[in-house]
C-alpha cells in the first residue's frame, strides 16, 4: 500500500486491515514517521519524535499479532502524545525551558495503558507552556502552525496534537483540557476532540496545571477514532485520588448499535450573543438544523452564565497553578540558574528565566488571589460561581440530553492577532463552564467560516454520558459528509 494511502485511513479501517495482516503496524508506523519529517520543520507540531522507539514499538505489535498475543483494538495504532503526559526515559517538557530536559522516571497512567495495549507512541506533541493558552504560541519550543492554513494558529494549548492529526502525522493525539484546551485546537483544526467527564481518566502523571480542572482527552480525524482511544485510557486508578471506581463499557461498539431514543438538545441564548462571530452563527444555526433533521427535540434554554464563567475559571486555575507550579524552583525541580550568590537568588532567577510570560502572569495572579485580604473577595466568590454554574447545568439536564454551543466564538485566529489577553481568553468563553462543571464535552467540526476555516460544534452532557455526546457528534459528522 502506497503511504498516501496509509495516511488517509481511519483507525477502524487500520485495525481491520491489521487484523486480516494486510498491513502491518511498521509499514503504518513509517509511513506517519516519513510524513513527520517532511513537515515537521514548517508546521513543528512535535517537540520529540520517536524515530526509532516508534519502529521498535511497532515490531512488537506485528510480532503480538503474529502469534495471537494482541488483544486490543489499537494493537500496531500510532499516537502522538501532548508534551506535558510523562513518558518513562523520554523527555516531556510542558513546552518549557523549566522542563526542557526533565526526563520522567515513571510514565502516566494512561501511557502505561496505551503501551500495554500495543499502541505506538510517536512523538510528544507541542503545545502553550504548562498548557496555558489558546493558540499554541505560547512555546518555549517555538508556535505551531495551523496545517490547514500556515498563517493562522492551530488553536491551544494542545495545538500540536490537533495540529498533527489535521495534517497526518498521526491518526489519534491525546491531549489535556483544563478549560478547553483538547475542544479549541480540534475546532480550529477541523478535527473531533473529547474532553471526558473529570475523573474518568486517571490524571496520574499528567504535569498538573489546575488539579480540579484538568483531564486528559482524546483527539482523533472523527467520532470513531475518537472513541477507540477513549476506550483504551479510562478507567479507575488507585494512584489518582479523584478517579472514579465506575466500570465502563465500550464505547466503540455501544456506537454500532443504533438506537431509535430520541434526542433532546438544549440551546443557550448566549450563542446568538453579538460577540458570536456571523459565519460561526450561521454554523452553529445549520448544526441545529442538522440534529433537527434526525428527530431531535431542540429546547431553547437559560443561558449559562459565560462572562462570570470565563472570569472565575481565570480566579480558580490561576490560584491552583501558583500552587502546583511552586514545585519548580531549581532545587527541587526544573531549570537552575547558574551564577547565584545565594539561595534567594537561585529561587528567583532560575523561576524568571525558566518560565514564559504568560505562566508568570499566572502565577503572580494566583498568588494575589490567594493573599490574605483578597481570598474571599476573588477566590470564594469564584469558588461560589463555579458551585453556581454547575447546579445550573444539573438543571438543565433534567429536560436535555445535551447541550449544544459553538466551540469558540470564531475560528483560528491570525499568528499575528494583535488581541489583548483578555480577548484571547474569550476564545474558551463557551468552553470553561463545562470544565467548571466538570462535564463531558465534545467538538465536532460542523461548517466553515468566510476564511474556509473550520468551525466547531461543541457538545456538552451530563455526567458519564459520553456515549450520548458522541452520538450526537455522530450525526453531525455524518451529515457533514454528505
Ligand atoms: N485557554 C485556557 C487557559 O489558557 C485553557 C487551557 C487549558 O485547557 N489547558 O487557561
Amino acid at each position: 500500500m502506497k503511504d498516501a494511502e496509509i495516511l488517509s485511513l481511519s483507525v477502524t479501517d487500520m485495525v481491520t486491515l491489521l487484523s486480516d495482516k494486510k498491513l502491518s503496524s511498521v509499514e503504518i508506523t513509517k509511513a506517519y514517521l516519513d510524513s513527520i519529517g517532511r513537515q515537521q520543520e514548517s508546521i513543528n507540531v512535535y517537540i520529540t519524535v520517536l524515530y526509532d522507539e516508534a519502529i521498535a514499538q511497532a515490531e512488537k505489535a506485528d510480532n503480538a499479532r503474529a502469534s495471537g498475543e494482541a488483544t486490543s483494538r489499537i494493537n500496531g495504532i500510532p499516537v502522538a502524545i501532548k508534551d506535558n503526559i510523562c513518558t518513562k526515559g523520554i523527555r516531556t517538557t510542558c513546552a518549557s525551558k523549566m522542563l526542557s530536559e526533565f526526563v520522567p522516571p515513571y510514565n502516566a497512567t494512561v501511557v502505561d495503558k496505551l503501551i500495554e495495549s500495543g499502541a505506538v507512541i510517536l512523538g510528544k506533541t507541542n503545545m502553550d507552556e504548562f498548557g496555558m493558552g489558546s493558540t499554541c504560541q505560547n512555546s518555549f519550543f517555538g508556535e505551531t502552525k495551523n496545517p490547514l492554513d500556515v498563517t493562522k494558529v492551530p488553536g491551544g494549548s494542545s495545538g500540536g496534537s490537533a495540529a498533527a492529526i489535521a495534517s497526518l502525522q498521526t491518526p489519534v493525539a491525546l491531549g489535556s483540557d483544563t478549560g478547553g484546551s483538547v475542544r479549541l485546537p480540534a475546532s480550529n483544526c477541523g478535527v473531533v476532540g473529547l474532553k471526558p467527564t473529570y475523573s474518568s481518566v486517571s490524571r496520574y502523571g499528567l504535569i498538573a496545571f489546575a488539579s480540579s480542572l484538568d483531564q486528559i482527552g482524546v483527539i482523533g480525524r472523527n467520532i470513531s477514532d475518537t472513541a477507540i482511544l477513549l476506550d483504551e485510557i479510562r478507567g479507575y486508578d488507585s494512584k489518582d485520588s479523584t478517579s472514579s471506581k465506575r466500570e465502563y463499557r465500550s464505547l466503540y461498539s455501544a456506537l454500532s448499535k443504533k438506537t431509535d431514543k430520541k434526542l433532546r438538545v438544549g440551546v443557550p441564548d448566549e450563542c446568538f450573543s453579538d460577540y458570536v462571530s456571523e459565519d460561526v452563527k450561521t454554523a452553529y444555526c445549520n448544526a441545529i438544523k442538522m440534529l433537527e433533521k434526525f428527530g431531535a427535540e431542540i429546547i431553547r434554554i437559560n443561558s449559562i452564565p459565560y462572562k462570570q464563567a470565563l472570569a472565575a475559571y481565570y480566579i480558580l486555575s490561576s490560584a491552583e497553578a501558583s500552587s502546583n507550579l511552586s514545585r519548580f524552583d531549581g532545587v527541587r525541580y526544573g531549570y537552575r540558574a547558574q551564577n547565584v550568590k545565594n539561595t534567594d537568588e537561585l529561587f528567583i532567577k532560575s523561576r524568571s528565566e525558566g518560565f514564559g510570560d504568560e505562566v508568570k502572569k499566572r502565577i503572580l495572579l494566583g498568588t494575589f488571589v490567594l493573599s490574605s485580604g483578597y481570598y474571599d473577595d476573588y477566590y470564594l466568590r469564584a469558588t461560589a460561581m463555579k458551585n453556581r454554574i454547575t447546579s445550573d447545568f444539573n438543571c438543565a439536564f433534567k429536560n436535555v440530553d445535551v447541550i449544544i454551543t459553538p466551540t469558540s466564538p470564531r475560528t483560528a485566529l491570525s499568528l499575528e492577532h494583535m488581541l489583548s489577553c483578555t480577548e484571547i481568553y474569550k476564545t474558551d468563553m463557551f468552553t470553561i463552564s463545562p470544565s467548571l462543571a466538570g462535564l463531558p464535552a465534545l467538538s465536532v467540526p460542523c461548517g466553515k467560516g468566510k476564511d474556509n476555516m473550520p468551525i466547531g460544534l461543541q457538545i456538552i452532557g451530563n455526567y458519564f454520558c459520553e456515549e450520548t455526546l458522541l452520538r450526537a457528534g455522530l450525526i453531525i459528522e455524518e451529515q457533514n459528509h454528505e
